[in-house]
């Protein structure tokens, strides 16, 4: 192992990048590494860390063995919107205590179920201009991509949590891209293989087409692969360093000949002015008719753009740097739903999901759609059912009009109670987008 440098270096080098640079997912390299608290503690952490730090002989290594991965924060004073940016070129490689956490859900006008999630990794080397995570408590105190070299306590909190309650869903793509950087984490395959052999199941989500790692892996069913998907004009520009349309959903298409469930989300879905204009919806058109050509999802999540101010005035802070391409238009939006995230106006959104569930029925009539972060008004007016949610992160389908404020009206699903449980979300900028997914 390289000796690392001592943590009080000169971080000034890691802000000098040009203001144009994207992140290349193909060639992603840190130009830092952080060895946190816990990662040289027993030989395989330290194998692993070595093996990291061999794929990037040009990185420079900094020791900080004495912060935890969620307070390796060495940017302070760097500006918010260069910090963030800044921060997907360092990875933070630490250990974790705790890994599953729970989605509490949100029930006021805008409804979503509650999940569970488990995270091998944090954050991600892409750079969406509307990134939701922009304003989560993580990106704000340490905004590097990092790993989780702990695997191990990750599978054994799972097993005795199985061992408990009889099955699990978790979700591994909210706070991470699942498969971003796993050609050289070479984590997933892992993860894959440790689910076949528990009764329990994870949903990767990814903008990546990095799937060549777990292709042959033995899954049994146990690993949903779900694609975040937008138009090809969109997943170019807005969501540099991502695979561009075509090469996800090739991805998506090899994972299913290799057995794999598929699921869609297409989310966020951005006007490109204050109406949804003709060229827009075409766009989307396209990309739903080559996301079904290229495989047949179990479930289609929409979403239409949404952001707390938070992660708004950090979109805008990105854009005027020169950082990021503008991805909406504030004469589109209103804050919109009780937990008061600036929307598309209504007649808007209306039009946008009007519009993709119309081609997504012409080509599937039977396959589940759902709305993620959405009023029951609106799965109402667009004939969605949202007393059975089949949404991109639950496993069964999750009455959305039950109010958990009377447990006698919560239904006993004979599942999982956590996934079907909700509890009314803070309204509070900083809980909210925290979760939000990546
Ligand atoms: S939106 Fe998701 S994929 Fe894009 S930069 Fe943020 S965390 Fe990464």
């Amino acid at each position: 192992m390289r000796k690392p440098k001592p943590r009080d270096a000169d971080y000034q080098s890691i802000c000098a990048i040009p203001q144009d640079a994207v992140v290349d997912p193909r060639g992603w390299a840190p130009e830092r590494i952080i060895l946190a608290k816990g990662v040289l503690d027993n030989p395989a952490y330290r194998a692993y860390v070595d093996r990291v730090l061999r794929q990037f002989p040009n990185a420079e290594v900094v020791e900080a063995l004495d912060r935890s991965w969620n307070s390796a924060d060495l940017l302070k004073g760097v500006p918010f919107a260069e910090r963030f940016d800044l921060g997907k070129r360092t990875l933070v490689l630490g250990t974790r205590g705790r890994f599953i956490t729970t989605f509490p859900g949100i029930f006021e006008d805008v409804r979503c179920p509650s999940f569970e999630r488990s995270h091998f990794q944090d954050l991600c080397p892409f750079s969406c201009a509307y990134c939701y995570l922009t304003a989560s408590t993580t990106s704000r105190m340490a905004p590097q991509v990092k790993i989780f070299v702990n695997l191990d306590d990750m599978f054994s909190e799972i097993a005795t949590a199985v061992q408990r309650r009889g099955r699990l869903f978790l979700s591994a793509g909210e706070l991470q891209d699942s498969l971003a950087i796993d050609w050289f984490a070479g984590q997933a395959r892992r993860v894959v293989e440790f689910f076949a052999g528990v009764n329990a199941k994870v949903l990767f989500l990814t903008k990546s087409d990095k799937v060549d790692g777990i292709l042959d892996a033995d899954h049994r069913g146990h690993t949903i692969l779900s694609w975040s998907l937008n138009t090809d004009k969109i997943t170019r520009t807005i969501e540099a360093g991502t695979a561009p349309l075509a090469r996800r959903l090739d991805a998506a298409r090899r994972a299913q000949a290799a057995g794999y469930p598929i699921r869609y989300r297409i989310d966020p879905i951005l006007a490109d002015g204050p109406d949804w204009t003709p060229g827009r919806d075409a766009e989307y058109r396209d990309a739903v008719r080559a996301a079904f050509d290229a495989a047949r999802p179990e479930r289609v999540t929409l979403g239409s753009f949404r952001a707390v101010d938070g992660c708004k005035n950090a979109h805008e802070a990105r854009v005027q740097a020169g950082r990021v391409e503008r991805a909406v238009t504030d004469r589109a939006l209103a804050k919109i739903g009780g937990d008061r995230r600036w929307r598309f106006k209504d007649e808007l959104r209306f039009a946008m999901y009007h519009s993709i569930i119309s081609e997504i029925r012409a080509l599937d009539p039977e396959v589940p759609i759902a709305l993620c972060k959405e009023t029951l008004e609106f799965w109402h007016r667009l004939g969605l059912d949202p007393t059975s949610c089949k949404c991109n992160c639950v496993d069964e389908g999750v009455d959305l009009t039950l109010d958990p404020s009377n447990p006698a009206r919560t239904p006993a699903r004979g599942g999982d109670p956590i996934t079907n449980r909700y509890r009314a979300g803070s309204t509070s900028g900083a809980t909210h987008s925290e979760d939000d997914d990546a």
